[in-house]
């Protein structure tokens, strides 16, 4: 092999490839480069990462490999011998692993440099210096020496250059790179655990997102429209800020988006931003909880310094419930969480409603959340995005099925139908499976069949998780709202049905009927008292008179109306024996800790138990009576709102006016509506006449 150290000449087009690199580092180097760079840099686009170990490895490799090449052409022993022999090799050098034999003796190397030296400072081209080498592997002959001797050919041995560079690299950067890695692969673990990563750690701002232009919208989310109403001012705001601060109106800081789980609030906020045309900063409550204290307080600090910078802006911050649970009542305390929440509670109260920053949150557990978030201030309006009713899950597949083929025979309707108590992400993923079954089965559309074969899927998957409740269930509950409603629509004074809904909601209730208060109360008479139990216990006495059975679901109800009764003997003096006697004394400072004191001896308990459950036996019955009375409205409305899941006021009065009794119970609780009104206005005449 040859190894001409005289040849390392660059080639001619060593110059332009010079220029063309400068320039390129030359443009590297702009300011405006830098502060890409320094931008990417921040939004953690230049991640640490095990990859860069890696490339820095190879590139180390490669350089070693290429500055220590060594002649790779080796020949066979007994061909270096004949060489040595027939003088071709004048001069050996002798290492551990090789031969080298050199068609030069050292005097002729050195006249050589001499010249090339002289040449060199005479200016005429050098003159080359070595010549041949040859290399082989040694072999243990002890007549090679003494051949060697024979010729006269120089020859020495030398001890093998030692690779410093590779040895280093051998016993320190790979046993440091291999521990550094069990060291991430670990800590990658427990940040698992712990919901945080270790090796973010110092790198504050790499978690915020900030989206810009996002092209999600009000019309991408559907099945809550009550929640959009509620946004569209927030939307207004962003966009016209001016009106709002020109009048001093206050706009809210926080809004919290509550529901279960995949109902679309994520969804929701990015549709707020998309609408408003604002940047979106994205952060999940979990990445704020770090495993080293300081750290999510440095975050939400970040993510509100920039979010100011980047104004009008949203700020979202999913499962606020992982940093933002309450302080109160938690047996261990987390420095961490504690310090994260006071600072978020710092930075909301340290900006003024005028600068732009609107901060959305989500969870689905509002009941754990911190108070000090829902303080006025903070996160003190709520928007409730509730799991969608037949009419939004229709909407919604018809929104996730834009894009995907589906049969002519299939009726979304019927699917929603199918559907009770799914919710937008359930749906989407519906979809999805039924458009994967497509594939999978060769067709060119989705098929009803497929559809269905889907929900069954998901069905199965829900169950598990308790979401769901089965149609026989589905119509106890109905029954139960039902029998809520018509005992509130017949009694006397009591606040008009607003809606009756068996779409479960979150935390265990499995359908509710609503009434609006028509005013604002501070009194209640005893009527009023009574009546409201009666409705409460409509609720149990349609599931005995439609099953003849009792079931868990009233237990709230129970609960519910059995304090007001506890409370009208023992607060308001409303039995019979203790008529105006209290028999309770309140506490009402925090100090002596909330609750009521008993005040009574044994047997007065005892009279209070029993008249207790003499009043609710007594209501009981009359409740029974009058749902027994209208027994073909309450089958008529429950079928109804087995069909719809949601029955609004308009619909509930006209089915009851459809019904024969149903109106003359009507007329009856107007009659006596009337003269307790009449009642009233003559007393207010007198009061008025007399001052
Ligand atoms: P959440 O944040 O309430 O848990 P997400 O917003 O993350 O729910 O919803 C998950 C996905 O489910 C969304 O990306 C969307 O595809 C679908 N989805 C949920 N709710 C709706 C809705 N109301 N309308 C349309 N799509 C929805
Ligand atoms: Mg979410
Ligand atoms: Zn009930």
């Amino acid at each position: 092999m040859e190894n001409n150290p005289k040849d390392k000449k660059t080639d001619s087009t060593g110059q332009d490839n010079n220029d063309d690199w400068r320039k390129r580092f030359k443009d590297e180097l702009k300011p405006e480069k830098m502060e890409q760079r320094v931008k990417k840099f921040k939004n953690g686009k230049y991640r640490f990462s095990f990859w860069y170990f890696v490339l820095v490895i190879v590139v180390l490799t490669i350089l070693n490999f290429l500055f220590l090449r060594t002649p790779d052409e080796v020949i066979e022993f007994s061909v270096f011998k004949e060489k040595v022999e027939l003088g071709e090799i004048k001069r050996v050098k002798m290492t551990n692993s090789f031969y080298y034999g050199m068609n030069y003796t050292s005097n002729e190397y050195a006249t050589q440099m001499v010249n090339s030296i002289t040449d060199r400072l005479t200016g005429t081209d050098p003159s080359v210096v070595g010549g041949l080498v040859y290399k082989t592997v040694p072999i243990n002959d002890p007549t090679f020496v003494p051949l060697m001797e024979s010729r006269g050919i120089e020859y020495y041995a030398e001890q093998e250059k030692r690779n410093y560079f590779l040895e280093i690299l051998v016993s320190w950067v790979v046993p440091l790179l291999f521990l550094f890695f069990i060291w991430r692969v670990i800590f990658k673990k427990m940040g698992n655990m712990g919901g945080s990563n270790v090796m973010s750690f110092g790198q504050n701002n790499s978690k915020i997102v900030a989206e810009e232009d996002l092209n999600t919208r009000f019309k991408d989310v559907a099945g809550c429209e009550e929640s959009k109403d509620e946004l569209i001012e927030v939307v207004d705001f962003l966009k016209t800020p001016d009106k709002y601060t020109a009048i001093g109106g206050k706009i809210p800081k926080g809004v919290l988006l509550v529901g279960p789980p995949g109902t679309g609030k994520t969804l929701m906020a990015r549709a707020v931003a998309g609408e408003a045309e604002v940047t979106f900063f994205r952060m999940s409550g979990a990445d704020f909880v770090e495993m080293f204290v300081g750290v999510g307080a440095a975050r939400v600090r970040d993510l509100f310094k920039q979010a100011r910078e980047k104004a009008p802006c949203i700020i979202f911050i999913d499962e606020l419930d992982a940093i933002g649970k309450s302080r109160a009542g938690a047996m261990s305390t987390n420095d961490e969480r504690e310090q994260t929440l006071n600072q978020l509670l710092v930075e909301m109260d340290g900006f003024d409603s005028t600068s732009g920053v609107i901060i959305l949150a989500a969870t689905n557990r509002p009941e754990v959340l911190d108070p000090a978030l829902l303080r006025p201030g903070r996160f003190d309006r709520q928007v409730l995005v509730d799991k969608p009713d037949l009419l939004g899950r229709e909407a919604i597949m018809k929104i996730h099925s834009a894009n995907v083929k589906l049969d002519e025979n299939v009726d979304l309707k019927e699917i929603a139908k199918a559907t009770p108590g799914f919710v937008g992400a359930d749906l989407a993923n519906i979809i999805n499976e039924a458009a994967l079954l497509a594939v999978r089965g060769g067709r060119a559309a989705v098929s009803t069949h497929d559809l269905e074969e889907a929900i069954e899927k998901t069905i199965a998957g829900l169950e598990k998780k308790n979401r769901l409740i089965n149609p026989r269930e589905r119509e106890i509950v109905a029954y139960h709202e039902t029998g809520h409603a018509l005992v509130a629509a017949f009694t006397p004074d009591a606040d008009p049905v607003q809606k009756i809904s068996i779409v479960p909601r979150g935390m265990g209730a499995l359908g509710y009927t609503l009434q609006t208060p028509t005013e604002d109360r501070f009194l209640m008479t005893q009527e009023e008292l009574i009546g409201r139990i009666d409705i409460l216990l409509g609720g149990r006495a349609a599931e005995q008179i439609i099953f003849d059975k009792l079931s868990t679901g009233a237990s709230n109800d129970i609960m519910k109306s059995t304090d007001i009764a506890r409370n009208m003997i023992t607060e308001y003096g409303m039995s019979e024996r203790f008529r105006n006697v209290t028999l309770t004394k309140r506490n009402n400072g925090y100090l002596e800790g909330a609750g009521s004191q008993k005040e009574y001896s044994e047997s007065t308990q005892q009279y209070i138990d029993e008249e207790i459950s003499r009043l609710m036996e007594e209501r009981y019955a009359i409740v029974l009576e009058l749902l027994t009375k209208h027994i073909d409205l309450l089958e008529s409305i429950t079928d109804h709102l087995l069909d719809v899941e949601v029955v609004s006021s308009e619909e509930f009065m006209a089915l009851i006016a459809k019904d024969e009794k149903g109106t003359a119970q009507l007329e009856e609780r107007k009659e006596q509506d009337m003269k307790v009104s009449e009642r009233a206005q003559v007393k207010g005449r007198k009061r008025n006449d007399g001052t």
